[in-house]
């Protein structure tokens, strides 16, 4: 780990915190996509589903007038069975041309076998009771392709695979009780419209009613006993109660229209369109509710899918806004160390580069500045001992005034600046009177603390910040006074003398000793482009005068 950078460090963390985190959200978000997709692929199973039931109703009613009389074809059941023979054509003709149903192989094929079963489908003459319940039974087969065909779609639509118990109940009702219902009313209408039509019903026919009476009955019960297992199963489902629960008694209402109009009325008076109507009606009561649950299954999809849409989208919204949180934060945080580091980084070159002003600071607020406060301690000490360096360098170790090497750098730098601002400088050069005698007299300790004494009476007379005193050698100090003239000059060095001479060394025996100095002045307006050279031998001349004229004087140098 710590071989690598900062942006590395950085990416490997993310990384460890990214790609787990990625990993599940697409898992979760894949989950979710292909449950809603599943929902969404059932509910077009259920539409599906009910189209296949129009086509169901319509095969029902040619399969019930597949039975012709075999001494006059009525000319009415034939307009019947035939113009419900088309419409079924033509209603699978129309789902076979469905999307869903075209891109399904098995849907297709079964569509165009029912197709080409109705194509192909004839009504037969019967007269016996047994020949009449052989051709309603292979008409079935029809009806019974298109219930498999329900069941193709239920399969290849998951909505077998649908978990849900009130959606298992519901197929079940939908798929078994009811068909067997509409079974055995479509026996009843079938036999009925026959026999009623012929007006002629012999021994087995009216055993075949007998039994079809019974099988209503048994219909009607399996019916009740799914629905009565339907309705507790629901639970909370408040839909359920919208359906109309006494359309199941359309069973029972059959069987007594079979017992009314044939078994009780033996001599067949009844007009079998009426028989037709009726029986029709009651089958309709029926299908109606077969509808309904249709739609309510739809329905129970269609929310579903609602739900499942709704919560993918939170979910999708909240990684987003998770991930792009977790961004900003690593992003933010990797910035700021950066920033942080840059700052440091900078400011070290800088002290590097020998700039011990400008403070170490950083904008962070965290360890980083710890170690801003540490650098920038770490820049004023070196600035501070800088400070004492150079003031060692310019200062004199005796005296502890400015130096020779001080006074150097410093004359030529005043001149400078004084010219361009067109002032004049001033320079005093000081010599102690008979300083070899005073050594020779009392010591050359003595004659250090004199030089102490000078030099601090010399700085004391200074009243400018800028102007300066320099030990210029042995016992001569040298004071530079910028933007004086000589008169100012000769003040200042009258000023130096009296102060000289008020100096008192008083030493062990009693003994006190006293001193006095010559002074020269120059000012660099005595003469054109005054050189520092220049400026310091007009001093040393005007300081000779002052000597030779008898010393404990100052003397200004005249052209
Ligand atoms: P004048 O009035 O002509 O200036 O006479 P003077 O004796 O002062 O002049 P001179 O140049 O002959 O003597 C300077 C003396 O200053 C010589 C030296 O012993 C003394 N001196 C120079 N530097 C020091 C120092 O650091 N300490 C002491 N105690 N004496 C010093
Ligand atoms: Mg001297
Ligand atoms: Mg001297």
């Amino acid at each position: 780990m710590d071989r690598l950078t900062i942006p590395a460090k950085f990416v490997l963390v993310m990384a460890f915190f990214a790609v787990p985190l990625a990993i599940t959200s697409i898992q979760n978000i894949v989950t979710m996509q292909s449950s809603l997709s599943l929902a969404e692929k059932r509910r077009v199973g259920v539409e599906l589903q009910r189209s296949a039931f129009d086509m169901v109703k319509r095969i029902e009613i040619v399969r019930d007038l597949s039975v012709f009389s075999r001494n006059a074809a009525n000319q009415e059941i034939n307009h019947l069975f035939e113009q419900n023979r088309a419409e079924a054509l033509q209603m699978l003709m129309a789902f076979e041309a469905r999307p869903e149903v075209r891109q399904n192989q098995l849907l297709k094929l079964s569509v165009s076998s029912l197709i080409g079963r109705l194509q192909t489908f004839r009504a037969s003459s019967g007269s016996e009771g047994d020949m009449i319940g052989t051709i309603y039974g292979s008409a079935h087969s029809a009806v019974a392709k298109a219930y498999s065909l329900q069941q193709e779609i239920a399969n290849e639509f998951d909505l077998s695979t649908d978990n849900d118990f009130v959606t298992e109940q519901l197929l079940g009702v939908l798929s078994d009780s009811l068909p067997k219902s509409y079974y055995e009313m479509g026996k009843a209408r079938g036999f009925g419209v026959y026999f009623l039509e012929t007006r002629l019903m012999n021994s087995s026919g009216i055993k075949m009613l007998e039994e079809t009476y019974v099988e209503l009955w048994q219909a009607h019960e399996q019916l009740e006993n799914s629905f009565h297992l339907l309705i507790t199963s629901q639970g909370g489902l408040t839909q359920l109660d919208q359906i109309d629960y006494s359309s199941l008694n359309s069973v029972l209402q059959t069987r007594q229209m079979l017992d009314d109009y044939l078994l009780l009325d033996v001599d067949l008076q009844a007009e079998w369109r009426d028989y037709y109507d009726s029986v029709t009606q009651q089958i309709g009561l029926l299908h109606a509710v077969h509808t309904q649950l249709l739609d309510f299954l739809s329905a129970r999809y269609s929310e579903r899918i609602l739900q499942k849409r709704e919560s993918l989208l939170h979910r999708s919204v909240s990684i987003g806004v998770l991930v792009l949180f977790t961004t900003y934060l690593f992003v933010g945080f990797y910035l700021s160390i950066r920033n942080s580091i840059g700052l440091l980084v900078n400011a070290a070159n800088r002290v590097a580069e020998g700039d011990l002003e400008e403070k170490v600071a950083i904008s962070a607020k965290d360890e980083m500045l710890d170690i801003a406060e540490m650098m920038d301690e770490m820049r004023q000490q070196l600035r501070d001992r800088e400070l004492q360096l150079v003031a060692m360098t310019i200062t004199d170790g005796l005296t502890r005034v400015c130096n020779r090497a001080f006074f150097n750098q410093e004359l030529p730098a005043r001149l400078e600046k004084s010219r361009r601002a067109d002032l004049p400088v001033c320079l005093l050069l000081i010599d102690i009177d008979y300083f070899k005698k005073l050594n020779d007299s009392y010591g050359h300790q003595v004659g250090d603390d004199c030089l102490i004494m000078v030099a601090q009476a010399i700085k004391g007379q200074l009243l400018r910040e800028e102007d300066s005193v320099s030990r210029y050698g042995g016992e001569e100090f040298a004071v530079i006074l910028p933007a004086t003239d000589s008169l100012g000059g000769l003040a200042t060095a009258e000023r130096i003398l009296s102060a000289i001479r008020r100096l008192k060394l008083e030493l062990v025996g009693g003994q006190v000793v006293t001193m006095t100095a010559s002074i020269g002045v120059a000012s660099s307006a005595a003469v054109e482009q005054c050189s520092d050279d220049r400026l310091v031998a007009l001093a040393d001349e005007s300081l000779y005068k002052a000597k030779h004229d008898g010393r404990n004087r100052c003397i200004v140098y005249k052209k």
